[in-house]
């Protein structure tokens, strides 16, 4: 019996991965450091577009595909473009717009997630595979297996390691150590109001038709908001897992210079600093503008960091026993709803790439670093994508006016 591809990170990527191994008979085991399925603020909004499809229906079995789609939220158009202070509600789309496809083609091949329901879906099936509660410390290489150790002391021994543990990853800093990246600058703060009569009566109805975004030409340094309804047209038939009742999805991009604490510090803010911070931030803006602000579950908000990999990811020595996929190699600013993507992208290439080989026990250097070159190349495209819709409609600075870090 061949020893099993150790996943590290239950995220976008790993689950995706996982089903792909489960369907294509390859032993893995998936590793998650949080202790439950939903322990953080996970819910926010995804797109998944052709990239991501195209690995999903490669990845899932026909089941567990079409329980995917009956968890997707109905996707929308785009909506208006608002000035903050409630004036100039003009239709998106024209020159200008949010990034991504034009209004109108918002159908088809597009799918719309909410991630937590999109993340207990693609658990379905992986009860005896998944261990929660394991977060990876390190790993040992040795020719013919790899041992990864755990926090809880214990360890584990396979064929291949996966380092899908998302942009913090203990597996790249290992493998890949001092990874040069960018930090952009821009925070994020992201959250859910839910759709309530109090909010409805609050809230302009075009404003709750299509993805909308709050700007101010006039005013560079005022926050931009991205928000969109969200609601789920299968939430009668799906009860496993069961799906989030309506809500506004919503997304506040502010330059790090407006947030009055520091980095380190906003790493550890509450749900509840984090929504205050959103209201201190928007506390001029006209009342109707801000309600998506002011009725917000302030349970549900996170801040973030937009960082970004470099646009021409350096080449790494592969090995045959360890490689990386998603955030943890290629993080990008969810500018241009790229990232997911990439991270399933990758994951249905490698479990192509072992597939082609013959199978792990066929795995070497050489099928590692093909499936590398390919993920550096996809990625290189989803970040120029990323960061032309950032600097066009959420205020990026070019990548010379940036900091560079190492991750
Ligand atoms: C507000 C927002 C909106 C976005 N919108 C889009 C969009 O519309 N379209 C799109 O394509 N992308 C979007 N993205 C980006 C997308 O969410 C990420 O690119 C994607 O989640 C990356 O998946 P991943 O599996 O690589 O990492 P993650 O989803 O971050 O998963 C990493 C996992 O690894 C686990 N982990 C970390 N360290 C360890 C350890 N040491 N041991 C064990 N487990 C560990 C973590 O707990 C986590 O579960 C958005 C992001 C944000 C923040």
């Amino acid at each position: 019996m061949s020893l099993p591809v150790l996943i590290v990170g239950a995220g976008l990527g790993g689950v995706c991965l996982a089903q792909a191994m489960r369907k294509n008979n390859i032993p893995f085991k998936l590793f998650e450091q949080d202790k439950r399925h939903s322990l953080r603020t996970q819910g926010y909004r995804l797109r998944i577009t052709e990239h991501g499809v195209k690995a999903l229906e490669d990845s899932l079995t026909p089941e567990i595909f079409a329980l995917f789609e009956k968890t997707c939220a109905a996707t929308t158009g785009l909506g208006v473009r608002i000035k903050p202070d409630g004036t100039s509600a003009t239709t998106l789309g024209g020159p200008g717009g949010p990034p991504g496809p034009p209004s109108g083609s918002f159908s088809g091949d597009i799918y719309t997630i909410d991630r937590s329901a999109f993340r207990e879906a693609l658990l379905t099936g992986l009860d005896e595979h998944v261990q929660f509660g394991k977060s990876l410390l390190h790993y040992e290489e040795f020719d013919d297996r790899i041992v990864a150790h755990f926090a809880d002391g214990t360890t584990a021994q396979g064929a291949l390691l996966v380092g899908a543990d998302g942009v913090r990853s203990k597996v790249r800093k290992q493998h890949i150590p001092n990874f040069p990246a960018i930090d952009t600058g821009m925070r994020i703060v992201f959250g859910k109001t839910p759709i309530t009569p109090e909010y409805l009566a609050a809230s302009p109805e075009n404003h709750r038709t299509g993805m909308s975004l709050v700007t101010d030409p006039d005013d560079k340094d005022q926050p931009t908001l991205m928000f969109e309804s969200i609601h789920f047209p299968y939430a009668n038939d799906v009860t496993d897992p069961p799906l989030p009742n309506p809500y506004m999805y919503w997304v506040l991009v502010v330059h790090q210079s407006k947030i009055p604490f520091s980095d380190e510090r906003s790493w550890h803010i509450t749900p509840q600093e984090a929504a205050c911070l959103t209201r201190q931030l928007t506390t001029s803006w006209d009342p109707s503008v801000r309600s998506v602000i002011d009725y917000q579950d302030a349970s549900q908000s996170s801040i973030r960091s937009l960082l970004s990999a470099p646009f021409e990811i350096a080449a790494w020595e592969p090995s045959g026993r360890v490689t990386l996929l998603g955030d943890s190699v290629h993080v990008m600013p969810p500018t241009g709803a790229m990232g997911a993507n990439t991270a399933l992208r990758d994951a249905a290439d490698l479990v192509h790439q072992i597939v082609e080989a013959g199978g792990i026990e066929k795995l070497d250097r050489q099928v590692i670093g093909d499936y590398e070159v390919g993920l550096r190349a996809f990625a290189k495209m989803a970040i120029d994508m990323s960061w032309q819709g950032g600097m066009k409609s959420f205020g990026l600075r070019p990548v010379d006016q940036c900091e560079p870090i190492l991750l």
